[in-house]
């Protein structure tokens, strides 16, 4: 395990029991100071446990000791080429380096590096990325013994090539007695990620930063990060975790922080929302009232409530059974539970400030010590339909909604 920032008021651990760790990067440029301050902070209030910023320039180590003065998260530095920067950066009191010695040919440059961080306690993220290791055509004795162990996999000749790379990297370090290391191996390609990170997770005793890179657009590279990151925390791999696509980085840290809260490896802040997906028998409009639910509840309340909000009287109770609050809906009205009790039925319109209402004296009942997250005193008894269900999306557009009686409250 390692420490970032030990001794200051937010160190963060990384490996062994420590909770998994969020990063992203900022995406401006770091001399300029108070924008970037902005960015970091903006990423910390989401939850960003760590931010990682671009040194290419001395102005930008330079920019670093300001920064470092004004930011609530640790900072890592990502160094390429110059071994100046990383030393600059060192100086100047980053938390973190990233650091990837196949970028500085001078041995004695990275051992430089090696020596002023082993002098400060400050650790290194060392990794292998596979468009660098393509770029380069490294021809490797060990990589070809090591491509015989993966001859049967589709990509056995790069899984080798990474694993021989990272090998050669993690001597150098161990040549200068330094062991506040943690590791990445990153490709574009999700099931590739879940091989190399399995291999290098049974090879090496170091905390592993987890990552999909050049993952693609918001879309495709969330898919892409969530399956082969989750697929590997699910299975005990990783430590620290960077989701990464062409989009507002407080996307992935939001990304991030949902993935591991899914996976009960990060206690939810905040409302859990749940939604049914809708389907013929939907009966108010759920997309926008989801949304609606979505931006009115979740900067509202502080516990994580798990609230429903569901389509129809046909499967909505049985859905919602879990949540503390529940709304579900019928002919343009919405009926509300918490914790299994009927306390409304609303006309369509009410529903929102009602359940927000709901919501708010249920967290403050929950606060006082009046009432428990995920208990429920009832089991939710569904009103009876009367008349034909299934009105259907097009049917409410056109708003042509089938009567049913929901009963009353
Ligand atoms: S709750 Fe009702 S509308 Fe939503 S998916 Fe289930 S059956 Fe369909």
């Amino acid at each position: 395990m390692i420490t970032v920032a030990a001794g200051s008021s937010r160190p963060v651990r990384i490996g062994s029991e420590a909770p998994v760790s969020v990063q992203t990067m900022c995406a401006g440029y770091t001399h300029e100071v108070d924008r970037c301050v902005a960015e970091i902070e903006r990423y910390a209030k989401a939850g960003a446990d760590l931010v990682r910023v671009a040194v290419p320039e001395r102005k930008d180590t330079e920019a670093l000791k300001e920064i470092l003065k004004q930011v609530s998260v640790p900072l890592v530095a990502d160094v390429h080429f110059h071994y100046q920067r990383a030393l600059e950066a060192i100086a100047a009191g980053v938390h973190k380096i990233r650091l990837n010695p196949g970028n500085i040919t001078d041995r004695e440059q990275v051992n430089a590096v090696i020596d002023a961080c082993k002098e400060r306690g400050i650790p290194i993220r060392v990794g292998v990325n596979e468009g660098s290791i393509i770029e380069r055509k490294d021809k490797m004795r060990r990589a070809e013994e090591l491509g015989k162990y993966f001859a049967g996999h589709r990509s056995g000749h790069l899984l080798a090539l990474m694993i021989a790379k990272l090998e050669e990297y993690l001597d150098i370090f161990a040549a200068r007695d330094f062991h506040d290391v943690v590791i990445s191996a990153k490709s574009m390609d999700a099931s590739l990620v879940i091989d190399i990170y399995t291999e290098i997770s049974r090879r090496f005793d170091y905390p592993l930063h987890l990552g999909v890179t050049h993952a693609g657009t918001v879309d495709s590279g969330r898919i892409r990060s969530v399956s082969a990151l989750s697929t590997l925390l699910a299975n005990g791999i990783g430590d620290t975790i960077r989701i990464s696509y062409a989009s507002d980085h407080i996307d992935e840290v939001k990304d991030g922080i949902e993935m591991l809260c899914c996976l009960g490896k990060r206690e939810r802040k905040g409302v859990e929302l749940i939604a049914c997906p809708t389907c013929g028998r939907i009966q108010v409009d759920l997309f926008t009232l989801v949304k609606e639910v979505e931006k009115v509840l979740m900067p509202e309340l502080t516990l994580p409530i798990k609230v429903a909000v569901m389509g129809c009287i046909v499967n909505g109770p049985g859905e919602a059974e879990g949540a503390d609050v529940a709304v579900f809906a019928g002919d343009r009205r919405g009926i509300i539970y918490v914790q299994g009790e009927r306390v409304a039925n609303v006309p369509e319109a009410e529903i929102l400030p009602r359940l927000l209402a709901e919501c708010q004296a249920f967290e403050a009942r929950v606060k006082k010590g009046e009432a428990r997250l995920g208990e429920k005193k009832v089991h939710i008894v569904p009103p009876a339909p009367i008349g034909e269900l299934g009105s259907g999306e097009a049917k409410i557009r056109a708003g042509l909604v089938e009567q049913i009686s929901i009963g009353q409250t």
